[in-house]
């Protein structure tokens, strides 16, 4: 395997702590370029330290300079670079091979479309990016011969289930022999719960997962039941595959991480732990795979393994997702802006929980009343994005 220099975008989150951990496993295989981070400028530096990354990305001039103070007793100060564009530009950077896009949220959308225009190898992790510009990203990975590894482990998984192939490729349409996707679902902390009981939820008891251990907004998108939207709309770009063949299966114990059905009725599911090391090794590897550290496997603890299917009316966020899809990018781009305003808001107290699907309905309608849009480029894209986030946050509701 070729040695590979890797910017981790986003490295001081949950995916950036198993990417550093998987790539600590293998001295001879990667190396670290670069790393960024939006807050935590004490962890960014430990982890600058720990791998010797030559490069750090920070948000501003303050960060940067807490940044410095951290790194003080150190050697060789790694170069600082500052603000939005030079994430995008050390994406891009000749001096690095695989990009780990790894930062929450449409805010991660500019770098990793760079990385894909780059050609260079790209570990996917940022689902919004797909979400809200999925046609631009896919034409850039197709234009520059850059390769695309799904991370999100159920798009891992399907990408593992899916016909061999030598190469990651963007397809222009579905699979040969495929008839659908099986996107699975944990359901989330609140899958039993009785949906008038949900008013009072608090952020930690959205955020406690029972079977993943995430970012607390990825965490809260779960309980909605948005994050399994956004994997639907996700599915449909990386797989070419419309609405009406991408199926969700909620089940519990998240073991089995997604499904491929076949024309002849096999259908070929990925199993393991619930450890984000498993898809990131994979991509880091591919096609070669690499121990992780992820322990085995073990079906008979497990002993029984259930599905069901998903409840629209306990999950009302699901729906507003396939319905998005169904009617285009400027929606996918309305359900992921909005969806962030209003989880930002449930996480800083200032919304109930239950009106995250209120302000997710109130913003596609509100898309949907204005003249349509030409969405070809990416400030096309973050234009209509600042006005969705303007709307939401306007609502009196966040
Ligand atoms: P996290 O909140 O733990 O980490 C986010 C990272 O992005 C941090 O390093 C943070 O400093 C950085 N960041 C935040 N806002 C930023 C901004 N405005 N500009 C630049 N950097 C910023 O999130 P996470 O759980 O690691 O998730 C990261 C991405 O991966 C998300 O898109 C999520 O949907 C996706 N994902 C995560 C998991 C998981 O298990 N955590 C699984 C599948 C997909
Ligand atoms: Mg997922």
């Amino acid at each position: 395997m070729a040695f590979q220099r890797i910017a981790v975008l986003g490295s001081t989150g949950s995916i950036g702590d198993s990417t550093l951990d998987v790539i600590a496993r293998y001295p001879e295989y990667f190396g670290v370029f670069a790393l960024s981070a939006f807050s935590r400028m004490d962890k960014l530096a430990a982890q600058a330290a720990a791998t010797g990354a030559a490069v750090v990305v920070v948000p501003d001039e303050a960060a940067a300079s807490r940044f410095r103070q951290a790194w003080q007793g150190r050697a060789a100060l790694p170069e600082i670079r500052v603000g939005a564009q030079a994430l995008a530009d050390t994406a891009a950077d000749a001096a690095c091979d695989t990009v780990m896009a790894a930062i929450v949220g449409a805010a991660g959308l500019p770098s990793a479309l760079a990385a894909a225009q780059a050609g260079k190898r790209v570990l996917l992790a940022n689902k919004e990016a797909l979400v809200a510009a999925g046609s631009l990203f896919m034409a850039a990975i197709r234009d520059s011969g850059a390769e695309l590894l799904p991370i999100d482990s159920e798009h891992n998984a399907i990408f593992q289930c899916m016909p061999q192939r030598d190469r990651a490729q963007a397809p222009l349409a579905p699979a040969p022999g495929v008839r659908k996707l099986i996107l699975t679902a944990s359901g989330g902390p609140f899958r039993l719960r009785d949906p008038a009981d949900l008013a009072d939820i608090t952020p930690d008891q959205a955020c406690a997962h029972p079977n993943w251990s995430m970012g607390r907004k990825i965490s809260v998108d779960s309980a909605t039941m948005l994050n399994k939207g956004l994997e639907v709309i996700e599915a449909h770009w990386l797989f070419a595959m419309p609405a009406d063949r991408i199926d969700v299966l909620i089940h519990p114990q998240s073991v089995v991480h997604s499904m491929v059905e076949y024309d002849d009725g096999s259908v070929l599911a990925q199993m393991g732990q619930p450890d984000m090391r498993t898809p990131i090794s994979y991509g880091l590897g591919f096609p070669r795979r690499l121990d992780a550290g992820v322990s085995p496997l073990d079906l008979a603890k497990w002993g029984r393994l259930e599905f069901e299917t998903p409840d629209l009316q306990r999950f009302p966020c699901l729906g507003l997702a396939y319905a998005a899809l169904r009617s285009g990018q400027a929606a996918c781009v309305a359900l992921n802006a909005a969806n962030e305003i209003a989880v930002a808001g449930f996480l800083e107290g200032r919304l109930p929980y239950t009106w995250i699907p209120r302000v997710i309905e109130a913003a596609l309608e509100w898309q949907a009343g204005r003249p349509s849009v030409t969405l070809d480029r990416l400030t096309d894209v973050l234009d209509l994005d600042a006005e969705i986030r303007t709307y939401a946050g306007n609502l009196g509701l966040a």
